[in-house]
C-alpha cells in the first residue's frame, strides 16, 4: 500500500484510506490557509475590475454598473429561494 503524506506537514497519514491529514490540526490549518488563498484572489480580482472600470468611459462604465445590478438581484433572489427551500426541509 502507497504510504500518503499529510498536504500540511509532510508526515504519513495513518488510518481510513481517505484520510488526508495526519490530525485535525492540519487538516483546519490546511483549510484556513486555502480559504486565505481564495479571499486574496477575489480581492486581486476586485482590484483588476476596479482599475479596469477606472480607464473606461462613462458610457461603458454605466452599462457595468447596470450589468452588476441585475446579476446582484439575480444573486437576492437565488439566495431567497434556496432559504425558503432549506426551511422548508
Ligand atoms: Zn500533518
Amino acid at each position: 500500500m502507497k504510504v500518503r503524506k499529510c498536504p500540511t506537514c509532510g508526515r504519513d497519514v495513518i488510518g481510513r484510506a481517505d484520510k488526508r491529514f495526519c490530525s485535525d490540526e492540519c487538516r483546519i490549518f490546511y483549510n484556513n490557509a486555502l480559504r486565505k488563498r481564495k479571499r486574496s484572489r477575489n480581492r486581486e480580482q476586485i482590484r483588476a475590475i476596479i482599475s479596469n472600470v477606472r480607464e473606461m468611459d462613462q458610457a461603458d462604465a454605466k452599462n457595468l454598473l447596470r450589468l452588476l445590478e441585475r446579476i446582484s438581484k439575480v444573486f437576492k433572489i437565488m439566495s431567497t429561494f434556496a432559504k425558503t427551500r432549506n426551511s422548508q426541509k
